[in-house]
């Protein structure tokens, strides 16, 4: 079966990314011949397995400064992030430790599993936000209790791009014993992330969000915590039983180039994702179209808290809807792949304040490593061709 690629630029790199041709390159003899499973100790192709395997694994921990052992991999982020929250929660209630600390601005694959362990006798308090979107330092630790055990915040917001101030949050947790949780599954590859500089216990990561393929990811677990983790899963001695189950090994071997490559390529290409932003307004501007960014934007401080690839933007008076069909061209999406199709208003915008008619009127542009300027271009014009034809309409009506 062939998928019938449209020959719309893609504009939807937050939803996932296309796989990097190198990437491509390194998978396909494993997923030419048979790779063996790397459990199969006992014999040459499942020695090779390991082999790969085992080089993935070093592959992902350098780009996140951590150790091999740390890394556990699975489906994807979504899983990650359950394997996490669900896996640390029974470790929470042994200590007394049932208060957790959260954002309403977390993916669902944090709030899903934050609201079954509500269920199962937890507290969760969400910290207030700033309007910007972004987590406060201040404000998240606030919120900490002597019953805090776990706090869990995203490091990249998946649809406004917004930064959280991971490091302010740590500081006032320190020696303090609450367990640092931390979805990166937009961050790596985006920005530095180092799990030992931040001194984060379990980050969440997905191979699709940097040019790697879908349908496998990895939790950090740090290595004295390990033992803390209850496996969602149960079956073979696979991954320290914390996650068991035959390796992927194509697709594992996909992810730590994908990895390799990020720790590569990340400073020129974040300046390059910025010159591409400031060239879509200034296209907007240029043509006299009216909008507005929504979460923390460039220059509103001297740090940069937002990502350059992700631009979550308003056009008041336009719904959303409306340009979804409009536009010509383009595959874009008006929010979170995983919350669209439930045409509800952003749970992200609504928790930073936006009303539902705004929300109604925002859309996510997400590009990456194989967007040009060229493209950009020619999306800004599409985006003015069809604000252009909605505002004639409605000036008719
Ligand atoms: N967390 C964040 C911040 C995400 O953006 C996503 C994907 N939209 C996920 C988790 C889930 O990732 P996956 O598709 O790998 O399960």
């Amino acid at each position: 079966m062939s998928l019938q690629m449209p020959q719309h630029i893609y504009m939807d790199y937050a939803a996932s990314t296309q796989l990097d041709p190198r990437v491509a390159d390194v998978m396909a003899p494993l997923l030419g011949q048979f790779s063996g499973n790397a459990s199969s100790m006992q014999n040459p192709h499942g020695q090779a397995a390991k082999r790969v395997v085992d080089q993935a694994r070093e592959q992902v921990a350098q780009v996140i400064g951590a150790l091999p052992e740390e890394i556990f991999f699975t489906s994807g982020a979504t899983e990650a992030n359950n394997l996490a929250l669900m896996g640390i929660s029974e470790y929470l209630k042994q200590q007394g430790k049932t208060h957790i600390v959260s954002s309403r601005t977390e993916h669902a694959s944090v709030l899903m599993p934050l609201a079954q362990m509500q269920r199962d006798g937890h507290d969760v308090a969400f910290s207030d936000l700033l309007s910007c979107g972004m987590a406060d330092g201040a404000l998240v630790l606030n919120e900490v209790t002597p019953q805090t055990g776990l706090i869990s915040i995203q490091a990249v917001n998946n649809e406004t791009g917004v930064i959280n101030p991971l490091d302010e949050i740590r500081d006032g947790i320190k020696d303090t014993g609450v367990i640092f949780h931390v979805d990166a599954a937009q961050a790596m590859g985006k920005i530095p992330f180092n799990v030992s500089d931040l001194g984060v216990d379990m980050a969440t990561l997905s191979a699709h969000k940097v040019y790697g393929p879908q349908g496998v990811g990895a939790l950090y677990i740090r290595k004295d915590i390990q033992r803390h983790i209850m496996p969602m899963m149960h079956g073979g001695g696979q991954q320290g039983m914390i996650r068991p189950g035959t390796l992927p090994v194509a697709l594992i071997a996909g992810f730590g180039e994908a990895c390799r490559i990020a720790a590569d390529c990340l400073s020129g290409e974040r300046q390059r994702l910025e010159n591409l932003n400031t060239l879509f307004r200034a296209e907007l501007d240029h043509a006299g179209i009216g909008y507005k960014i929504n979460g923390h934007d460039y220059g509103d401080d001297s740090r940069n808290w937002r990502v350059p690839n992700i631009m979550n933007i308003r056009f008041p008076e336009i719904e959303n809807e409306w340009l979804l069909e409009a536009v010509d061209g383009v595959s874009f999406s008006t929010g979170s792949a995983c919350s669209a199709h439930g045409n509800k208003p952003s749970h992200v915008l609504d928790a930073m304040g936006l009303s539902a008619q705004e929300s109604n009127e925002s859309v996510r542009l997400s590009f990456g490593r194989f967007t040009t300027e060229e493209d950009i271009k020619q999306v800004a014009q599409s985006f003015v061709t069809a604000i252009n034809a909605i505002t004639a309409l409605a000036d008719a009506a």
